[in-house]
């Protein structure tokens, strides 16, 4: 890359070495007997959510094929993952077919969506807590 946007040509081969990432990460931790993860650092001294709390949970659960409950601990790691399988599902359908017909195509915008996205569930999350008393 030599200083550009991040286009296709960056971001299929880098969504496939995220997922391989995550995938050998899940087949490690099962492998493991499915040790307890550390809790939240941020969770542990100020008892307030981070961003990231719950994501985790949510990433347990979708191995365990539980998607409702995958979404209650943290909805923006199942859209980020949904964005991510049907980014990678049609890049690769529309590759094979010698880049014909249609596929989502990476924007510069989607790494600040998702950022504002994880934002808005801990603002949410933290209201939930703090104001009314709602763990999640
Ligand atoms: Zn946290």
């Amino acid at each position: 890359m030599r200083g550009g946007p991040i286009t296709d040509r960056e971001a299929y081969p880098a969504a496939w070495i995220t997922l391989a990432a995550l995938a050998a990460a899940f087949l490690i931790w099962f492998a493991l007997g499915e040790p307890t993860v550390s809790r939240c650092w941020v969770w542990e001294h100020w008892h307030v959510y981070c961003p990231g709390c719950g994501g985790t949970r949510a990433l347990i659960a979708l191995a365990h094929a539980q998607l409702g409950t995958a979404l209650r601990y943290h909805p923006p790691v199942v859209i980020t993952l949904a964005l991510a399988g049907a980014y990678l599902l049609t890049q690769t359908v529309w590759r094979l077919r010698g880049r014909r017909g249609w596929a989502l195509h990476y924007r510069p915008w989607w790494p600040a969506a998702i950022v504002g996205l994880f934002l808005v569930n801990c603002l949410a999350r933290n209201v939930l807590w703090l104001g009314f008393g709602i763990a999640m």
